[in-house]
């Protein structure tokens, strides 16, 4: 089992808070799709195992007209899918929800999943975050969907804005759970360095909300989500059951992937890592004459036990301590053990996870658990 990720840098425009690799300069479009194409030709023998996940991230694939993902589809087909029955793989493209209700717009026809970010329901947020949809349009598009066939949506919330109170966020729920889709990933409102987020809080124009009222936000998400029947799978997303993330869990599992397109990463499931260069020109310029701009690095054990916790930590059913080779194991099982009496993490059978209190603070348990 493996996955493949296609990225696609373009946005109509720039999100406050963006970190992602993405553009908003059209002009090499065509081209970039052409050399994604023969990225994918290049990089057929990549990959032995059977493709059962494609994701369609950016960037903002929606922004790409018809044609262009009819020609993306026909070379993931050809390349990756050998041309088989697609319907038991997951086929996720992020969109925009603006995109959505554009008269017209249409997702290709193997797509059976949609990621779509909401963020927040306050229309005066939204445009604080310079996103392009109304909190109106986030219903709207799902409704599109849905009559368009799609039976799986994932919608992305964010949580802890300036000046957002706790009755704000209990709105966003409401709202969100109003939606009745299947997946809900939720994240804290980040400032990466770089932004102009990030830009505006050093200025001293905004300010970060109080830890304590971040952690009761969290809180009070993950108990509305289950208690409508979402399963908090992993430390940001929530499923309804059987709609997890088979992509985003392949990440976590440690399970191969393809990257196609500008910044992507690769990871042939043991111990080589791979990255494209972040770079537009420089990606279409190498692969136009037939060379793969990308870096790799081998990991040693160490950073494979330290990816390891990274990512296994992060979801519900945690690490399988059988996994590890015996130093490992005996280390891992020393760090824990002052987490483990606190009841921030827990032993079931094999599996090292953590527990509802050490969620909030998994960050620094994660840190304290690498070699
Ligand atoms: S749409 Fe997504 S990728 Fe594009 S600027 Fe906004 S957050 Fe970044």
């Amino acid at each position: 089992m493996a996955g493949l990720y296609v990225h696609i840098p373009f946005c109509e425009s720039r999100c406050v808070y963006c970190g992602f690799y993405s553009t908003i300069l059209s002009a090499l479009r065509g081209r970039y799709v052409e050399a994604m194409c023969k990225e994918m030709e290049l990089r057929k023998d990549e990959c032995p195992e059977p493709m059962e996940t494609v994701y369609l991230g950016g960037g903002t694939p929606s922004v790409l007209s018809g044609p262009e993902l009819d020609s993306l589809f026909l070379y993931i087909n050809k390349v990756f899918l050998k041309g088989g029955d697609t319907r038991s793989l997951e086929i996720t493209m992020e969109c925009n929800p603006d995109d959505i209700c554009k008269a017209g717009f249409r997702l290709p026809p193997m797509v059976n999943r949609v990621s779509m970010g909401a963020q927040t329901f306050a229309d005066e947020r939204l445009r604080f975050l310079r996103r392009r949809h109304t909190s109106g349009q986030v219903g709207t598009a799902v409704r599109r969907l849905r009559d368009m066939g799609i039976g799986n949506i994932s919608v992305d919330l964010m949580f802890g804005f300036p000046q957002e109170t706790l009755a704000d966020l209990n709105h966003n729920l409401d709202e969100i759970l109003r939606l009745g889709v299947e997946h809900i990933s939720a994240y804290s409102l980040m400032y990466e360095e770089g932004t102009p987020l990030y830009r505006m809080r050093e200025q001293g124009k905004i300010e970060d909300i109080d830890e304590e009222l971040s952690l009761r936000m969290y809180d009070t998400l993950i108990l509305r989500l289950e208690e409508a029947g979402f399963e908090q799978y992993e430390i940001s997303n929530f499923a309804r059951p059987g709609f997890r993330s088979r992509h985003n869990s392949s990440y976590w599992s440690r399970v191969p992937y393809v990257g196609i397109g500008a910044a992507a990463h690769s990871f042939n499931g043991r111990d080589i890592r791979s990255w494209n260069v972040a770079d537009i020109r420089q990606y279409v310029a190498s692969i136009e004459k037939g060379e793969c701009p990308s870096e790799a690095e081998t990991l040693d054990e160490d950073t494979q036990y330290d990816d390891l916790i990274t990512t296994s930590m992060r979801m519900r059913e945690g690490l399988d301590i059988r996994a590890l080779k015996p130093k490992y194991k005996e280390y891992l099982l020393k760090r824990s053990k002052r987490f483990l009496d606190s009841r921030l993490l827990q032993l079931d059978g094999h599996r090292l996870h953590l527990t509802r209190a050490g969620l909030y603070i998994s960050d620094s348990i994660m840190s304290e658990l690498m070699w």
